[in-house]
């Protein structure tokens, strides 16, 4: 189609001033902390915080408050969600209970949280933090160590001998020794019996080690 190029019209002010607010929300120094119930933090780089709600548009800035622009923090705090930078409204960014990484989950994700190479799911070896002995996991739960009665003990999987020292809040994880094996038509071994552990007692183990 053959069309007729228009002119450029020439950048008004206000066009000026939103491409300004552009480029400071990018390049200027700003740190962002999601705080939950969509609501974020934004630090400037004079040391200024603001609180901004990103899904109603608002911040407590003098630009947003008293000029009622889309201000640099808005705008800050909206390019660090696309980029993955910071997590979107309903998102918590928390630290990897075995690491530093910083892993996005919903916000009423109870800790420890764990990133995808610390997360442990059935098959996975991991290593029992207080004998050092590897096992194989066969069930990861909901449940919580000061929730799960151990049968042949009286008490629970969190008061149980050298788990007191563990958080008592954490989700429980069954596992077996993995050198246990049966034989066909065998009765079952001793060593296929499951375990029950918190989980912040056991750590991965990277499958080529
Ligand atoms: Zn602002
Ligand atoms: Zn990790």
């Amino acid at each position: 189609m053959n069309t007729h190029a228009s002119p450029k019209a020439p950048l008004s002010p206000a066009d000026g001033h939103l491409d300004e607010r552009s480029r400071r929300a990018r390049v200027e120094p700003m740190s962002v902390l999601a705080l939950g119930d969509g609501l974020y933090e934004v630090e400037s780089g004079s040391g200024a915080t603001y609180l901004i709600d990103v899904e109603a548009g608002r911040c407590t800035c003098p630009d947003h408050v008293f000029r009622n622009v889309r201000c640099k923090h808005l705008r800050r705090v909206a390019i660090e969600i696309t980029e993955g930078r910071t997590p979107p409204p309903g998102q918590l960014a928390l630290e990897c209970h075995d690491c530093e990484t910083a892993v996005f989950v919903d916000e009423r994700t109870p800790e420890p949280v764990y990133c995808d190479d610390h997360a442990i799911s059935p098959g996975d070896t991991v290593r029992d933090r207080e004998t050092g002995s590897r096992l194989t996991v066969v069930d990861a739960s909901d449940l919580r160590a000061d929730h799960v009665q151990i049968r042949e003990a009286d008490c629970t999987v969190a008061e149980y001998g050298t788990n007191e020292t563990y958080d008592p809040d954490v989700p429980v994880v069954g596992a077996i020794y993995p050198h246990a094996s049966v034989r066909r038509h065998g009765p079952v071994p001793e060593s296929l019996k499951v375990y029950v552990f918190p989980r912040t007692r056991l750590e991965r183990v990277p499958t080529d080690s």
